[in-house]
Protein backbone atom coordinates (compact mmCIF):
# COMPACT_ATOMS: atom_id res chain seq x y z
CA UNK A 1 0.00 0.00 0.00
CA UNK A 2 2.67 2.52 1.18
CA UNK A 3 4.69 1.55 -2.40
CA UNK A 4 1.72 2.71 -4.28
CA UNK A 5 1.32 6.23 -2.00
CA UNK A 6 4.66 6.08 -3.04
CA UNK A 7 4.04 5.99 -6.44
CA UNK A 8 1.26 8.54 -6.27
CA UNK A 9 2.97 11.26 -4.69
CA UNK A 10 5.91 11.27 -6.91
CA UNK A 11 3.27 11.28 -9.70
CA UNK A 12 2.10 14.20 -8.48
CA UNK A 13 5.31 16.37 -7.60
CA UNK A 14 6.07 15.19 -11.20
CA UNK A 15 2.81 16.67 -12.82
CA UNK A 16 2.57 20.03 -10.40
CA UNK A 17 6.02 20.46 -11.53
CA UNK A 18 5.37 20.08 -15.60
CA UNK A 19 2.04 22.48 -14.53
CA UNK A 20 4.77 24.98 -13.05
CA UNK A 21 7.21 24.90 -15.82
CA UNK A 22 4.11 25.88 -18.41
CA UNK A 23 3.17 28.39 -16.71
CA UNK A 24 6.54 29.62 -16.61
CA UNK A 25 6.94 29.47 -20.10
CA UNK A 26 3.73 30.97 -20.95
CA UNK A 27 4.26 33.94 -19.03
CA UNK A 28 7.54 34.07 -19.92
CA UNK A 29 8.14 33.76 -23.28
CA UNK A 30 5.00 34.04 -26.36
CA UNK A 31 2.21 33.47 -23.66
CA UNK A 32 3.07 37.37 -22.16
CA UNK A 33 2.26 38.43 -25.94
CA UNK A 34 -1.01 37.27 -26.01
CA UNK A 35 -1.99 38.30 -22.50
CA UNK A 36 -0.73 41.75 -23.12
CA UNK A 37 -2.72 42.07 -26.21
CA UNK A 38 -5.93 40.48 -24.66
CA UNK A 39 -5.35 42.77 -21.18
CA UNK A 40 -2.48 44.97 -21.41
CA UNK A 41 -3.38 49.00 -22.31
CA UNK A 42 -0.78 50.71 -24.21
CA UNK A 43 0.79 53.72 -22.66
CA UNK A 44 -0.50 56.89 -24.33
CA UNK A 45 3.00 57.88 -24.62
CA UNK A 46 3.87 55.09 -26.27
CA UNK A 47 0.99 55.45 -28.90
CA UNK A 48 2.42 58.62 -29.47
CA UNK A 49 5.75 58.02 -30.25
CA UNK A 50 4.76 55.82 -32.80
CA UNK A 51 2.12 58.89 -34.61
CA UNK A 52 4.93 61.01 -34.69
CA UNK A 53 7.98 59.28 -35.72
CA UNK A 54 6.50 55.66 -36.89
CA UNK A 55 4.80 56.37 -40.11
CA UNK A 56 4.17 52.42 -40.31
CA UNK A 57 1.89 52.17 -37.41
CA UNK A 58 -1.10 54.56 -38.84
CA UNK A 59 -1.03 52.78 -42.51
CA UNK A 60 -2.01 49.42 -40.38
CA UNK A 61 -4.99 47.91 -40.31
CA UNK A 62 -6.32 47.89 -36.40
CA UNK A 63 -6.27 44.59 -35.78
CA UNK A 64 -2.34 44.58 -36.75
CA UNK A 65 -2.06 48.16 -34.70
CA UNK A 66 -3.21 45.64 -31.62
CA UNK A 67 -0.63 42.88 -32.02
CA UNK A 68 2.28 45.56 -32.76
CA UNK A 69 1.36 47.11 -29.40
CA UNK A 70 1.58 43.83 -27.71
CA UNK A 71 4.53 42.96 -29.44
CA UNK A 72 6.64 46.15 -28.37
CA UNK A 73 5.27 45.94 -24.60
CA UNK A 74 7.00 42.55 -25.05
CA UNK A 75 9.75 43.58 -26.68
CA UNK A 76 10.62 46.36 -24.52
CA UNK A 77 10.32 43.95 -21.30
CA UNK A 78 12.33 41.38 -22.26
CA UNK A 79 15.51 42.94 -24.03
CA UNK A 80 18.30 45.30 -22.66
CA UNK A 81 19.01 48.55 -24.52
CA UNK A 82 22.26 50.09 -24.00
CA UNK A 83 23.18 53.28 -25.05
CA UNK A 84 26.92 54.15 -25.76
CA UNK A 85 27.10 57.81 -26.07
CA UNK A 86 23.47 58.18 -25.64
CA UNK A 87 21.14 58.29 -23.34
CA UNK A 88 18.17 55.79 -23.44
CA UNK A 89 14.59 56.96 -22.89
CA UNK A 90 11.17 55.06 -23.10
CA UNK A 91 10.95 56.91 -26.72
CA UNK A 92 13.84 55.17 -27.75
CA UNK A 93 12.88 51.74 -27.04
CA UNK A 94 9.73 52.14 -28.22
CA UNK A 95 10.97 53.24 -32.08
CA UNK A 96 13.52 50.83 -32.01
CA UNK A 97 10.57 47.79 -30.50
CA UNK A 98 8.30 49.15 -33.96
CA UNK A 99 10.86 48.32 -36.32
CA UNK A 100 11.27 44.88 -35.01
CA UNK A 101 8.05 43.95 -34.28
CA UNK A 102 6.46 45.08 -37.33
CA UNK A 103 8.26 42.44 -39.34
CA UNK A 104 6.88 39.79 -36.68
CA UNK A 105 3.01 41.73 -36.57
CA UNK A 106 1.96 39.05 -39.16
CA UNK A 107 2.73 35.96 -36.92
CA UNK A 108 0.55 36.91 -34.65
CA UNK A 109 3.32 35.82 -32.06
CA UNK A 110 6.90 37.90 -30.65
CA UNK A 111 9.69 36.30 -32.24
CA UNK A 112 13.38 37.44 -31.76
CA UNK A 113 14.05 35.12 -28.39
CA UNK A 114 17.93 34.88 -28.77
CA UNK A 115 18.03 38.81 -29.17
CA UNK A 116 19.15 39.76 -25.75
CA UNK A 117 21.02 43.76 -25.98
CA UNK A 118 20.29 46.09 -28.23
CA UNK A 119 23.32 48.88 -28.47
CA UNK A 120 22.26 52.28 -29.38
CA UNK A 121 24.77 54.79 -30.64
CA UNK A 122 24.16 58.65 -31.21
CA UNK A 123 24.96 58.15 -34.69
CA UNK A 124 26.76 55.97 -37.63
CA UNK A 125 29.92 53.97 -36.38
CA UNK A 126 32.86 54.05 -37.71
CA UNK A 127 34.41 50.38 -37.74
CA UNK A 128 38.02 49.84 -38.50
CA UNK A 129 38.40 46.36 -39.94
CA UNK A 130 41.96 44.68 -39.75
CA UNK A 131 42.36 41.81 -42.42
CA UNK A 132 45.72 39.69 -41.80
CA UNK A 133 46.75 37.54 -45.15
CA UNK A 134 50.16 36.27 -44.85
CA UNK A 135 52.56 39.03 -43.64
CA UNK A 136 50.12 41.66 -45.65
CA UNK A 137 48.20 43.52 -42.57
CA UNK A 138 45.31 45.66 -44.63
CA UNK A 139 43.01 47.83 -42.60
CA UNK A 140 39.99 49.39 -44.10
CA UNK A 141 37.68 51.57 -42.67
CA UNK A 142 33.28 50.83 -42.63
CA UNK A 143 30.54 53.52 -41.94
CA UNK A 144 28.21 51.20 -40.18
CA UNK A 145 24.79 52.30 -39.85
CA UNK A 146 23.87 49.24 -37.66
CA UNK A 147 25.01 45.57 -37.06
CA UNK A 148 23.05 42.75 -36.79
CA UNK A 149 25.28 39.70 -34.64
CA UNK A 150 24.75 36.14 -33.82
CA UNK A 151 25.08 35.92 -30.33
CA UNK A 152 21.61 38.12 -30.27
CA UNK A 153 23.03 41.40 -30.38
CA UNK A 154 21.63 44.44 -32.60
CA UNK A 155 23.89 47.93 -32.99
CA UNK A 156 21.92 50.82 -34.42
CA UNK A 157 22.80 54.58 -35.22
CA UNK A 158 19.97 56.23 -33.29
CA UNK A 159 19.97 59.34 -36.16
CA UNK A 160 19.66 56.67 -39.19
CA UNK A 161 17.23 54.91 -37.39
CA UNK A 162 14.66 57.96 -37.03
CA UNK A 163 15.73 58.85 -40.36
CA UNK A 164 14.95 55.64 -42.06
CA UNK A 165 11.56 55.53 -39.95
CA UNK A 166 10.93 58.96 -41.05
CA UNK A 167 10.75 59.00 -44.83
CA UNK A 168 8.98 55.24 -44.84
CA UNK A 169 8.80 55.00 -48.93
CA UNK A 170 12.38 55.20 -49.83
CA UNK A 171 13.31 51.75 -49.94
CA UNK A 172 15.95 52.25 -47.15
CA UNK A 173 15.37 51.46 -43.56
CA UNK A 174 17.91 50.63 -41.13
CA UNK A 175 15.83 49.43 -38.52
CA UNK A 176 13.92 46.80 -40.44
CA UNK A 177 17.50 45.48 -42.05
CA UNK A 178 19.04 44.52 -39.04
CA UNK A 179 16.10 43.10 -37.52
CA UNK A 180 15.60 41.18 -41.00
CA UNK A 181 19.07 39.62 -40.50
CA UNK A 182 17.79 38.79 -36.59
CA UNK A 183 14.66 36.81 -38.03
CA UNK A 184 17.35 34.89 -40.57
CA UNK A 185 19.97 34.24 -37.95
CA UNK A 186 17.00 32.78 -35.50
CA UNK A 187 18.16 29.29 -36.72
CA UNK A 188 21.60 29.42 -36.14
CA UNK A 189 22.90 30.80 -39.35
CA UNK A 190 22.77 34.19 -41.76
CA UNK A 191 22.30 32.63 -45.36
CA UNK A 192 19.29 34.51 -46.60
CA UNK A 193 16.74 31.87 -45.28
CA UNK A 194 14.91 32.54 -42.03
CA UNK A 195 13.26 29.80 -40.10
CA UNK A 196 9.74 29.05 -42.03
CA UNK A 197 7.54 25.89 -42.22
CA UNK A 198 9.66 22.83 -44.17
CA UNK A 199 7.16 22.45 -47.47
CA UNK A 200 7.91 26.13 -48.12
CA UNK A 201 11.69 26.44 -48.50
CA UNK A 202 12.36 24.78 -51.87
CA UNK A 203 10.42 27.74 -53.00
CA UNK A 204 11.80 30.23 -51.28
CA UNK A 205 15.51 28.78 -52.54
CA UNK A 206 14.04 28.82 -56.15
CA UNK A 207 13.03 32.37 -56.15
CA UNK A 208 15.73 33.83 -54.10
CA UNK A 209 18.31 32.59 -55.76
CA UNK A 210 16.43 33.52 -59.39
CA UNK A 211 15.70 36.96 -57.81
CA UNK A 212 19.85 37.13 -57.21
CA UNK A 213 20.84 36.35 -60.16
CA UNK A 214 19.11 38.54 -62.45
CA UNK A 215 20.14 41.79 -60.19
CA UNK A 216 23.23 40.00 -60.51
CA UNK A 217 23.01 40.07 -64.74
CA UNK A 218 21.53 43.50 -64.51
CA UNK A 219 24.63 44.88 -61.82
CA UNK A 220 27.21 43.66 -64.79
CA UNK A 221 25.61 45.21 -67.98
CA UNK A 222 25.28 48.59 -65.23
CA UNK A 223 21.62 48.43 -65.51
CA UNK A 224 19.58 49.52 -62.13
CA UNK A 225 17.85 47.04 -60.46
CA UNK A 226 14.91 47.47 -58.25
CA UNK A 227 16.73 46.55 -55.46
CA UNK A 228 19.88 48.24 -53.83
CA UNK A 229 23.48 46.83 -55.30
CA UNK A 230 24.66 46.28 -52.02
CA UNK A 231 21.74 43.20 -52.14
CA UNK A 232 24.82 41.62 -54.19
CA UNK A 233 27.01 41.05 -51.09
CA UNK A 234 25.37 37.40 -50.66
CA UNK A 235 22.37 36.22 -49.59
CA UNK A 236 22.17 37.57 -46.38
CA UNK A 237 22.06 40.89 -47.40
CA UNK A 238 19.83 40.14 -50.19
CA UNK A 239 16.81 39.34 -47.61
CA UNK A 240 17.59 42.38 -45.54
CA UNK A 241 17.76 44.80 -48.55
CA UNK A 242 14.50 42.89 -50.17
CA UNK A 243 12.42 43.26 -46.59
CA UNK A 244 13.08 47.12 -46.56
CA UNK A 245 11.54 47.20 -50.19
CA UNK A 246 9.30 45.04 -49.01
CA UNK A 247 7.81 47.19 -46.41
CA UNK A 248 8.48 50.66 -48.26
CA UNK A 249 8.03 50.31 -51.92
CA UNK A 250 5.56 47.36 -51.66
CA UNK A 251 3.34 48.68 -54.54
CA UNK A 252 6.65 48.96 -56.71
CA UNK A 253 7.92 45.70 -55.42
CA UNK A 254 4.28 43.83 -56.60
CA UNK A 255 4.73 45.34 -59.93
CA UNK A 256 8.35 44.90 -60.88
CA UNK A 257 9.08 41.87 -58.93
CA UNK A 258 6.32 40.11 -58.46
CA UNK A 259 7.68 36.94 -57.33
CA UNK A 260 10.09 38.18 -54.79
CA UNK A 261 6.93 40.11 -53.41
CA UNK A 262 4.79 37.16 -53.08
CA UNK A 263 7.77 34.81 -51.74
CA UNK A 264 8.27 37.87 -48.89
CA UNK A 265 4.48 37.91 -48.42
CA UNK A 266 4.10 34.34 -47.59
CA UNK A 267 7.19 34.29 -45.13
CA UNK A 268 6.08 38.07 -43.11
CA UNK A 269 2.35 36.91 -43.50
CA UNK A 270 1.86 40.41 -44.38
CA UNK A 271 0.75 42.27 -47.86
CA UNK A 272 2.38 46.17 -47.35
CA UNK A 273 0.63 47.11 -50.72
CA UNK A 274 -2.72 46.71 -49.59
CA UNK A 275 -2.33 49.28 -46.07
ZN1 LIG B 1 23.03 43.99 -43.58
Amino acid sequence: MDYYLVLALIFFILALLYGLYLILIYVGTDGRYHLYKRFKPFPKAYKKVLLEHFPFYSKLPRSLQRRLEACILVFIKEKEFIGRGIEVDEAKKVLIAANACLLTVGHDRCEYKHVKSIFIYPEAVFKKNRIQEGWIVTEEGQVLLGEAWQGGEVVLSWRDLVAGDENPNDGKNVGLHEFAHQLDMEDGVADGTPPMPLRNYKHWTKVMRREFHRLQELYKKHKKGFLDYYALTNAAEFFAVATEAFFEKPKQLQRKERELYEALKEYYRLDPASW
